[in-house]
């Protein structure tokens, strides 16, 4: 077969002059999208974006420390790419957004939105957000030019966060450092008032939905647990920032924890019950999608993610 008939045949353009192989072949990703089993719910990660930390965003970690970690992780040295997710929540009657990435409040994160259209949901779908707390890469993307994205949602949030981000006096007693963090949790705040139902004690939100509070890293910071048994999954919000150093070294606390002894002992507290359950996890700056379990590792842990399915259907799973 000549190679121009064959060309044709397989529709696979024939390369210019002077282009290499390697420029006709992908250079961007399949969309950041993953469905999985949390019955009743069926659960969706999305990757809003990606962060790049280091060790000067830690505290009691030099740069050769984070640097012995990043290699151990197989990671470059120098500051480490951490993911931001947001995960949704689907049943009959609900469509539960966990948190709204970081649109517009950090520069590169902001796939949220396209990501929900492209996986049929759109805005006024969401019924609920469950906030883990009020942090910009959290909340950014539920407004946009101070407007609520999300016409019908009420939001859920612990009071504890709503006092220490969102009232007048909190925004102009805060550090010059984190003034834009409290100017943008307020303004989420005002966007969506009147539909805003606080919690205070660890409760039921709704059937199949759990909040457990996880204070230190904010004084609301709360987990939510989704579904029941062996599908249920435990969102531990931000829990853990960068795996690579936080999992080896669990004691680390990071520059933005607001009571950083509080967010070690609950991060300390919370690893070790997890490996002993067996307790399915999800974490906002996990890897995409960011789902799977714990196991101990020498001293600290260890994150096993969880396999890729073709089917959410177990018994159809190898079906393409
Ligand atoms: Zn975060």
């Amino acid at each position: 077969m000549k190679r121009r008939h064959f060309l044709k045949i397989t529709g696979i353009a024939p390369l210019a002059a002077g282009s290499s192989r390697l420029d006709a072949l992908p250079q961007t990703q399949v969309s950041a999208i993953q469905h999985f089993r949390a019955a009743p719910f069926v659960g969706t990660a999305f990757l809003d974006g990606v962060l790049n930390l280091g060790a000067e965003a830690f505290a009691d970690l030099t740069e050769e420390e984070a640097d012995e970690l990043a290699v151990a992780a197989f990671r470059q040295p120098g500051k480490i790419r951490t993911g931001v997710n947001a995960y949704l929540f689907q049943s009959d009657a609900e469509t539960i957004l966990v948190d709204a990435g970081g649109a517009g409040a950090m520069e590169p994160l902001g796939n949220l939105l396209p990501l929900l259209a492209e996986a049929g949901v759109k805005p006024e779908d969401v019924t609920k957000i469950l906030l883990t707390h009020l942090h910009p890469d959290h909340i950014g993307g539920m407004i946009q030019n101070g407007e609520a994205v999300f016409p019908s949602a009420s939001v859920h949030v612990h009071q504890a966060d709503l006092d220490a981000w969102t009232t007048e006096q909190a925004v102009a007693s805060a550090p010059a450092d984190f003034h834009a963090f409290f100017q943008l949790a307020r303004s989420v705040y005002l966007a969506y008032e009147d539909r805003i139902i606080p919690f205070t004690y660890d409760e039921e939100l709704l059937p199949g939905v759990r909040t457990r509070h996880l204070p230190g890293h904010t004084p609301g910071h709360t987990g939510f647990e989704f579904g029941s048994g062996k599908d249920a999954l435990l969102i531990w919000g931000d829990i853990v920032h960068v795996e690579a150093y936080q999992l080896p070294r669990p004691e680390l606390t990071i520059g933005f924890d607001m009571d950083p002894k509080q967010a070690r002992a609950t991060r300390m507290q919370l690893l070790p019950k997890l490996v002993e359950s067996q307790r399915r996890i999800a974490g906002m700056h996990l890897s995409f999608p960011g789902i799977g379990r714990l196991m101990p590792d020498g001293s600290g842990f260890r994150f096993l993610a969880e396999d890729w399915t073709f089917s959410l259907d177990p018994k159809k799973e190898g079906a393409a």
